[in-house]
């Protein structure tokens, strides 16, 4: 990371390239970058776009043959994604604009988010910070790297101290997902605490007051929506909670009533909030470590519902063959469409779930519907519910139409930032 060396590399890229960020896109691939000699990884690059009469020049293309500049950006030498714009401009200080951009995404979460102590404080390009991925739970952080820029140990200590000074945690946690780290060609790495409060003296009291034995400095307990979860950093799946669902939740609880079903539960966000309005909640998972979790929060909120470890699929086939019927499901299974290539796949275990959830919903039954894959858009999932309808001859009605929670921002042009769809219909 060339932070103190104020001289900016620069990168050419290829026409497709600059017409993607003149778009509004943050990314460019490496199959667009025409030049980049000796770029450290993650380096701060200049962005221009190959002037000249190339091979993709016109001859009625306005003004001189010049280069271009796009901006600035970060540059991988591993990952596809190449050059990740961060400014327009030339820029002078990027500690500066780093701790700037850390504020500014607090700043937009304390305007929109609500109900809640747990929420997504840096939603990497949702927050024009690529390749950082920061979640509080209450007094912890959870962090994610996921580029050679944001490890280098410059940009690091530039936002663990402005999150510290923003936002007061205990402790700064960080998840390791090995396969990103493989990608940008970063060293092995084990997930854990990087920063604890108590080691400074000042923090050391009110520290030792919470914290009752050693693992207590990545467990603690959050709510949204005023219901209470427990976090446990090193336990259960180690994703934390889908934080993204939030405001789903909350609309899935305006309806719910009867009997309710909740498909790929996890640590029981949906079956939660339904349980306050619905008779009897059953929460279906194929992970045991997320059941027992789900347990844990059950129990915290003083609540009875039934988790059953099964896969969705034979579980939904057995209780639709045998005449089960409910008031209320949801169905919130995970990415099933990874990459574009098995999107057919991911429509076709879509509409299987879709349909037999359609056939055991009495009349005026509530279906909630939800995929996070984000080559499958929400047309596609809206046509795959409508070619379930008709399968299963029942008439839905779209009561709400939604998205992930605002502390996910998505940012127009640049798609790959909205990637949840939740709908909220009515079977009759
Ligand atoms: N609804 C949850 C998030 C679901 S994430 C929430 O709001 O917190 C997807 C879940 O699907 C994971 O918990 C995973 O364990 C589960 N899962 C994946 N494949 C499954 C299958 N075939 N059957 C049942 N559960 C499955």
């Amino acid at each position: 990371m060339q932070t103190s060396d104020r001289t900016q590399s620069t990168v050419t890229i290829t026409r497709r390239g600059a017409d993607r960020i003149r778009a509004g896109h943050a990314w460019v691939y490496r199959s667009d970058v025409s030049e980049a000699k000796d770029i450290l990884p993650g380096a701060l690059v200049t962005v221009n776009e190959a002037g000249g009469r190339g091979p993709h020049s016109t001859a009625f293309r306005a003004g001189p043959p010049h280069t271009r500049m796009l901006g600035s950006a970060f540059y991988s030498t591993a990952s596809e994604i190449a050059i990740r714009m961060i400014s327009s401009k030339p820029i002078v200080d990027i500690e500066k604009l780093v701790r700037e951009r850390i504020r500014a995404a607090i700043a937009y979460r304390e305007l929109y988010v609500q109900n809640t102590n747990a929420d997504r404080v840096i939603f990497s390009e949702g927050d024009s910070l690529p390749g950082l991925i920061v979640d509080r739970y209450n007094d912890i952080l959870s962090l994610q790297v996921l580029t050679q820029a944001m490890d280098a140990e410059p940009i690091r200590r530039v936002f663990l101290s402005e999150l510290q000074e923003a936002l007061h945690p205990t402790t700064i946690f960080e998840r390791v997902d090995p396969r990103v780290r493989k990608l940008e060609q970063l060293p092995e790495k084990e997930s854990g605490v990087i920063w604890n409060a108590s080691e400074f003296p000042t923090l050391a009291a009110k520290n030792a007051a919470r914290m009752g034995n050693p693992q207590s400095e990545v467990r603690t307990e959050f709510q949204m929506n005023g219901v209470r979860f427990v976090y446990d950093a090193f336990g259960g799946q180690k994703t934390g909670a889908f934080l993204d669902q939030r405001e789903n939740y909350a609309a899935a609880a305006r309806y719910a009533r009867g009997e309710a079903l909740d498909v790929f539960c996890y640590q029981g966000g949906f079956a939660l909030h339904l349980a306050p309005t619905c008779d009897k909640v059953t929460g279906v998972d194929s992970s045991r470590p997320a059941l027992e979790v789900a347990d844990q929060n059950a129990a915290l909120n003083g609540r009875e519902i039934e988790w059953i470890e099964a896969n969705a699929f034979d579980l939904l086939r057995d209780y639709s063959d045998a005449g089960k019927r409910y008031d209320t499901i949801v169905l919130d299974p995970p990415a099933f469409a990874k990459s574009r290539q098995n999107r057919e796949t991911a429509l076709r275990g879509y509409k299987e779930l879709n349909l037999r959830a359609l056939k055991m919903l009495r009349p005026g039954g509530v279906l909630v519907t939800c995929s996070c894959s984000y080559h499958v858009s929400g047309a596609d999932l809206l046509e795959v519910l409508a070619s379930a309808a008709l399968d299963s001859h029942r008439i839905v009605r779209i009561l709400e139409n939604r998205g992930q929670a605002k502390d996910h921002p998505s940012v127009l042009g640049i798609p790959e930032t909205a990637y949840l769809k939740c709908f909220v219909v009515s079977v009759s």
